[in-house]
């Protein structure tokens, strides 16, 4: 299976896979064989194996326009920020706090580099240096809740 590094682990919609909890947690069941194992979520940019469903059927990774132009990040697109982007966004920041169309304008205007530095100093738990999962808001080895 290819590993994704801390870039590669940016999703075209800006998302940051490595903070997510298909990828953090060992939970998504996959038949190998007759045998049933645990894996977890590679992130969007990894092979099927271990997604979640809702991201293999995803409509922005599966987006035209990534095929057409070759494009990297929704913010090459022309449309962007097209509806899609936009609904995720204002999912991602009502029920998560996180924004996914600042997260893309980070990465257009400073770089990736800049933004995953940015993004380990603001989602690496104070107390106990552990990686805290976006979507339930603690850090998952201590439980640290994020502020
Ligand atoms: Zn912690």
């Amino acid at each position: 299976m290819e590993t994704l590094n801390k870039f590669s682990l940016i999703a075209p919609c800006g998302m940051n896979c490595g903070l997510c909890r298909a990828y953090l947690k060992e939970k998504n069941k996959y038949q190998v064989g007759i045998k049933r194992v645990l894996v977890r979520c590679p992130g969007c940019r990894g092979t099927d194996i271990g997604k979640p469903k809702y991201c293999i059927g995803c409509r922005i990774k599966n987006c035209r326009n990534f095929q057409k132009d070759g494009a990297k990040y929704c913010f090459e697109c022309g449309d962007f920020p097209c509806d899609r982007v936009k609904r995720l966004d204002k999912r991602y920041r009502t029920n998560f706090s996180m924004s996914m169309i600042e997260n893309l304008e980070t990465i257009r205007d400073e770089g990736i580099r800049k933004f995953v530095k940015k993004e380990d100093a603001k989602w690496t738990c104070p107390r106990c240096g552990g990686r805290i999962c976006v979507h339930d808001g603690f850090c998952i080895e201590c439980g640290e809740r994020k502020k």
